[in-house]
Order: structure tokens, then C-alpha cells, then sequence
């Protein structure tokens, strides 16, 4: 967990990569539909563009699926689920129904006005989402595939200071609910070099 720009998708990578798991980014399967126009991009489109969050229903409709899937059976990796308190709810339920559980809920923090300098300077790959890396040149292409690069639209200024908000008013409560809860939460800082952040997820969830 953690807001907009923490690094989530970065890390989410490097942690799957590491313990050879599956990552089920949100964002990244609703971006993918978009792409691919798919009822379930359409339906998303207009609450992205916002900066607001997708329908609870249609979250957990989504992850249900991806998680009964064989991909998940060796372990799996969530990154911006569950995103509010409905979504944590409908994520144990689920959990339950395929005899799993959670080890551990990482939360990584970034002060806002990190997080509005990063997102103003993030460059995606309109063709297949890539992130491109931190100060690679204005004219650079896609180091996946070529494609070209440009600012993720929910990127906008304005967009990211809603996108903010929401994640104080509806996502940081999920913190509160894990608190009360049987699973581990660990908070760790998300600023300084990736390498040393993921040293600080590992040190939680081995610890
Ligand atoms: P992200 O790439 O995680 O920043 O997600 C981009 C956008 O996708 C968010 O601003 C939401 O509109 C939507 N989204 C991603 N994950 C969720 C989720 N768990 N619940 C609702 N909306 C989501």
C-alpha cells in the first residue's frame, strides 16, 4: 500500500521478482483494458481520468478472477488493493473462499510534496505502460518496446492532488482496519535509492 508516486509498481516488481510470486497491480490490469477497450476499460475510464477510485464491485469482480487463477497458487504479491475498507472486507471474504490468506501488509509513506514532484516528472509508454526511467532524456523512447513516451494522464497536477485526497479519505482507513487485524503491518519510508527501499520491505516482512 501507500499513496500515488510511493513506488509502489517499483517495488511491487522488484519484491515479486525477488521471491518469484505473482503482482497483481490494479492500476496495471485497468490500464491494460483500457488499452485493450475492453468493457471493463471503458467502464473504469471516466473514474481514472478523476483521479477517483473504481467502483468497489468492479475491483473485487476483477480480483476475484485474477486471483483464482492458477498464477496465484505459488504465492502472490497485491500492489493498490484493497483500496478501501469495502474492498479489505471483500478481500478477506475472497480470501477465505480460495483458502488463502495474507502474510503481510507493507504500507510505503512519501511526503506529498515528494509525491507531486515525482508524478510531474513520470513518463509512461502509450503503448504497453512501462514506466520510464527517473531523468531519461525528453525525446528518449520505451526502453520495453519502443514505444513512445508521455505523462500518464491522471498525472495532471490537479489530478494528483484529488488523487491525494482520495487516498487519505478512503484508502488510509484500510490502514487502521490491518491494524486491528491479525495481519502484519509495517510501515517503512519510500524515499532514497529503490535498492535501499526494498532493503527496508525485506528487512519487514522477514523480520
Ligand atoms: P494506480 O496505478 O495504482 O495509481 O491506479 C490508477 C487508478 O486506477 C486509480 O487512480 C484509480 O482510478 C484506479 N484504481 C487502481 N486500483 C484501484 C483500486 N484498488 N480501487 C479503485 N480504483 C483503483
Amino acid at each position: 500500500m501507500g499513496p500515488p508516486g510511493a513506488g509502489k509498481g517499483t517495488q511491487g516488481d522488484r519484491i515479486a521478482g525477488r521471491y518469484g510470486i505473482s503482482r497483481y497491480s490494479t492500476g496495471d490490469i485497468l490500464r491494460a483494458a483500457r488499452r485493450n477497450g475492453t468493457e471493463l476499460g471503458r467502464e473504469a475510464e471516466r473514474y481514472m481520468d478523476a483521479g477517483e477510485l473504481v467502483p468497489d464491485g468492479v475491483i473485487l469482480g476483477m480480483m476475484r478472477e485474477a486471483l483464482s487463477s492458477g498464477d496465484a497458487g505459488g504465492g502472490f504479491l497485491l500492489d493498490g488493493f484493497p483500496r478501501t475498507v469495502a474492498q479489505a472486507e471483500g478481500l478477506a471474504a475472497l480470501l477465505e473462499d480460495i483458502d488463502r490468506s495474507l502474510d503481510h501488509v507493507v504500507s510505503v509513506e512519501v511526503a506529498d510534496e515528494e509525491i507531486v514532484r515525482r508524478l510531474s516528472s513520470r513518463r509512461v509508454c502509450g503503448a504497453c505502460g512501462a514506466v520510464a526511467a527517473a531523468g531519461s532524456s525528453r525525446d528518449a523512447s520505451c526502453e520495453v518496446c519502443g514505444g513512445e513516451l508521455r505523462q500518464r494522464p491522471d498525472d495532471a497536477p490537479d489530478t494528483v492532488r484529488r488523487r491525494l485526497e482520495v487516498y487519505r479519505d478512503q484508502t488510509s482507513p484500510v490502514l487502521d482496519w490491518y491494524a486491528r487485524s491479525d495481519t502484519p503491518l509495517t510501515t517503512v519510508e519510500g524515499v532514497g535509492d529503490p535498492a535501499d527501499v526494498e532493503a527496508r520491505i525485506v528487512a519487514a516482512i522477514e523480520g
